[in-house]
């Protein structure tokens, strides 16, 4: 999508400190880090969030979930310890990029609930 931040950095016109990338998914170091560790992993394709996925797109979420976010966590050091992932999704979700993004926070204890 043209205006969309996250399309950018997927496509390399925007800069970013990639994490992991394959042909479907691209992971970079969030710019305002809220942890030792914080990557937002992207699908390359534009999809606005979790409220926008579509059956089409269950081979993605799944390659996202099962493959990527435990393989960064894992090359990380986060596996043991743990980790936070978040899908902002919305309005009230506390979605700010329009671009389907999970965060991973590691490398410090979280609390609950969130803000
Ligand atoms: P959201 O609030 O869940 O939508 O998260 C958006 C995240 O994107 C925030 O944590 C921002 O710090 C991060 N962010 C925004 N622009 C950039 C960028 O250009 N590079 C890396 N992270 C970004």
């Amino acid at each position: 999508m043209a205006d969309c931040i996250f399309c950018k950095i997927a496509q390399k016109e925007i800069p970013s400190t990639l994490v992991y990338e394959d042909e479907l998914v691209a992971a970079f170091k969030d710019l305002e880090p809220q942890a030792p560790f914080h990557a937002l992993v992207i699908p390359k394709k534009h999809v606005e969030s979790i409220a926008a996925l579509k059956a089409e797109d269950k081979e993605l979420a799944a390659h996202i979930l099962c493959d990527v976010i435990p393989q960064i966590a894992e090359e990380q050091g986060l596996t043991e310890k743990g980790f936070r992932v978040v899908a902002n999704t919305g309005e009230e979700g506390g979605q700010t990029v329009k671009h389907l993004h999970f965060h991973i926070l590691g490398g410090r204890s979280m609390q609950w609930p969130p803000g």
